[in-house]
């Protein structure tokens, strides 16, 4: 690619960690690889665990949306909002009876 340029990352913007100290802490993460993290879309996540990956030799994360604070159970978003910032994918159940 010619024409690349340096961007800054992207400015999340986003309002979580403002319902308890804990998650903030949680999500800031200085002194531990946090595992409640803001990933490009604007969505939170959680990592539930480790998966093996075939062309890799670290396992990898499995993240999974957050939607109620683990600390505080403060609503953080919804499934209809982590839906329409991911276009329905990413894990978030269709739950359609
Ligand atoms: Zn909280």
């Amino acid at each position: 690619m010619a024409d690349e340029i340096d961007e800054p990352a992207p400015i999340i913007m986003h309002n979580f960690g403002n319902c308890c100290a804990e998650l903030k802490d949680a999500m800031s993460g200085e002194e531990f690889e946090p595992l409640i993290t803001v990933a490009e879309d604007g969505v939170l996540y959680m990592s539930v665990g480790l998966i093996d990956l075939e062309d890799e030799e670290d396992p990898g994360m499995v993240d999974h949306p957050l939607f109620y604070c683990p600390f505080c159970g403060t609503q953080l978003q919804t499934v209809d909002e982590v839906r329409a910032k991911t276009g329905g994918e990413n894990g978030v159940d269709e739950d359609e009876a």
